[in-house]
């Protein structure tokens, strides 16, 4: 609400990966259809499972919680790299997890690529420095190459867990500093 966004209007929400921090509280959106990429889930409920060092990053009840999702046809697979809406487009990028899927938006500064935890830092794809929570480490630094490739220019890529983002970007008024970064425009060095 502080966005001035009323979660029960949203209409479509991409779940990037299943990770604790990107997933969980789909209850908070009751009109909402979550889109994920079919490895993702196969990923969650499969035998990588099996091992505690892959589901750590994990909750099972965030996983439970999009199985229930399914069940009540609220979840759109996407296999792959796809248009959610023209202008919205969706990049399969596994490695950090195998069904990992980055956005790249069209904005008034022209298309920006949101990461997600396809780069945790801007080092991570600018020296090709791969992150410690990895499931195929070739693929992440497969993907550290397409989404530089999908950006096409470094101030368009927007990586997941950089603090310089929300120095770089304006925030949207001053009650957000800190909090929400304007992507839209342009970022300073
Ligand atoms: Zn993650």
């Amino acid at each position: 609400m502080a966005m001035g966004i009323d979660a029960a209007q949203v209409q479509d929400v991409i779940i990037t990966h299943m990770h604790y921090d990107h997933a969980g509280n789909l209850e908070l959106f009751p009109n909402a259809r979550f889109h994920v990429q079919d490895a993702e889930m196969e990923y969650v409920t499969g035998r990588a499972m099996t091992h505690p060092s892959l589901r750590h990053s994990f909750h099972l009840d965030d996983v439970v919680e999009m199985v229930r999702m399914v069940y009540g046809d609220r979840v759109v697979f996407h296999n792959g790299d796809d248009t959610l809406v023209p202008g919205i487009g969706l990049h399969h990028v596994p490695g950090h997890t195998r069904g990992l899927q980055s956005v790249s938006v069209a904005t008034k500064r022209g298309l920006i690529v949101l990461a997600s935890d396809a780069a945790h830092y801007y080092e991570n794809v600018h020296d090709e420095l791969p992150f410690s929570t990895v499931e195929n480490i070739f693929q992440m630094l497969e993907g550290y190459r397409k989404v530089k490739r999908l950006a096409g220019a470094p101030e368009r890529l927007v990586p997941g867990h950089d603090p310089l983002v929300l120095e770089r970007y304006p925030a949207p008024s001053e009650e957000l500093k800190g909090i929400v970064a304007a992507l839209d425009e342009a970022p300073s060095e």
